[in-house]
């Protein structure tokens, strides 16, 4: 063994004494909501393919039909030559469906992170994130060298000390939210996060990877609350209700010129396969043309957390928290024996100590399948 191959055994030794060890299983999805995994075909809560639009006809035959017409490659970044029709197309689409000016697709959600919050925010600059947001937000975060502050989770109170204390020492501040939890499926405070970032002329992005398609009537996060927020940086991800692969962030045209002059994951990244994009607008263009299909997610989800006698869902996303990382991981085990596949969630994706189940419910899923699933979490899991 060379030194960095005991290195790495190492690590992984650790990692496992801690239950922490994570591995890739095969998984295959022939549909919007069962896998074959581990020689079973189960019915997935762990897919975030909230509308199963993955394997919708229409969409597959957009990517099918661009790919004829593209090939399978961009070719080189969208400054150089991967700038193919069905982008102009599909950033059209994100900006009405957003109430944005522009929009700009980058390769994935964490690309776009990792590439908009340094062409915005120096090292003299100060971000506050929630503390439970989306690793890539913390990325972008670290990459533009900033002053990095957490907030406690949706505690506008004490956003609003730290930018009382922190704001003056610096030229711009950017707050930073997930619009639904990843993790937790609860919603951020926007309208009221809005008004704080107003108050201390401070600059708003909400991350809607898992809002877009399945709240605000599947418009997301920003268009789920009593009072529109003024949000002026809308990011998300094309690879969960919209079935596909691919980032983007809707805001002003002035903002969206000068990222895609200067973020450098948009710059120096090849542009999304064409296929990838027709796909996304396709998608699009069923959510925004169904609303009672983006209704559906949440409906499902409710059903669950009724049954199960967990607190009523707010998003399609409903955590069960188990605690340490080996209950997780048996419970998760006792569902796949039945079936069903909840992936065990452990940190550090989710803070020390919360290990849990994560539900992601579709718009597909059977209601006998939900039924059953509540009566297992609640006799054997919760039980
Ligand atoms: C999945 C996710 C991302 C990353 O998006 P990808 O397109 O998968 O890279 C970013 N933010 C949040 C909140 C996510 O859940």
């Amino acid at each position: 063994m060379t030194a960095l191959d005991q290195f790495a055994a190492q690590k992984l030794r650790d990692l496992e004494a801690r239950q922490l060890r994570r591995t890739l299983i095969d998984t295959a999805r022939t549909d919007g909501i069962h896998v074959l995994r581990n020689g079973r075909r189960l019915v997935s809560f762990s897919c975030n393919d909230y509308l199963n639009l993955s394997h919708h006809p229409q969409v597959k035959a957009a990517a099918s039909a661009a790919i004829e017409r593209y090939g399978t490659g961009a070719g080189a970044s969208r400054l150089v030559t991967g700038n193919h029709p069905p982008f102009a197309a599909l950033e059209s689409r994100l900006a009405r469906l957003k109430g944005a000016d522009a929009a700009c697709v980058f390769g994935s959600g964490y690309l776009a992170n990792a590439g908009m919050v340094p062409a915005l925010i120096g090292r003299d600059d100060l971000v506050l994130v929630d503390e439970l947001s989306h690793a890539c937000l913390w990325a972008g975060a670290r990459l533009a060298r900033a002053n990095v502050l957490a907030y406690r989770h949706n505690d506008i109170e004490h956003a609003a000390t730290l930018l009382a204390e922190f704001r003056p020492q610096h030229a711009n501040v950017l707050i930073a939210t997930d619009g639904v939890f990843s993790m937790d499926g609860d919603l951020a405070p926007l309208p009221d996060l809005a008004a704080l970032a107003a108050r201390h002329d401070a600059w708003l992005m909400v991350d809607d990877a898992h809002g877009l398609g399945v709240v605000g009537g599947g418009r997301g996060a920003r268009f789920a609350h009593a009072t529109l927020p003024d949000i002026p940086l809308q990011m998300g991800t094309l690879s969960k209700a919209v079935g596909g692969y691919g980032g983007y962030l809707c805001a002003s045209r002035a903002v969206i010129d000068l990222i895609e002059n200067r973020a450098r994951s948009f710059v120096y990244s090849t542009g999304l396969p064409p296929a990838t994009v027709a796909a996304a607008s396709a998608a699009l263009d069923i959510v925004a043309g169904d609303p009672d299909l983006a209704a559906k997610p949440l409906r499902n989800a409710r059903r669950f957390t009724r049954a199960a006698g967990v607190p009523d869902a707010q998003s399609a996303i409903v955590p069960v928290i188990l605690g340490k990382a080996e209950h997780a991981l048996a419970a998760s085990r006792r569902l796949e024996e039945e079936g069903f596949l909840a992936v065990a969630i452990r940190p550090p994706t989710v803070p020390d100590g919360t290990a849990r189940l994560r539900f992601a419910f579709t718009a597909g899923h059977a209601d006998a399948d939900i039924d059953r699933l509540a009566a297992l979490m609640r006799e054997r899991v919760l039980a």
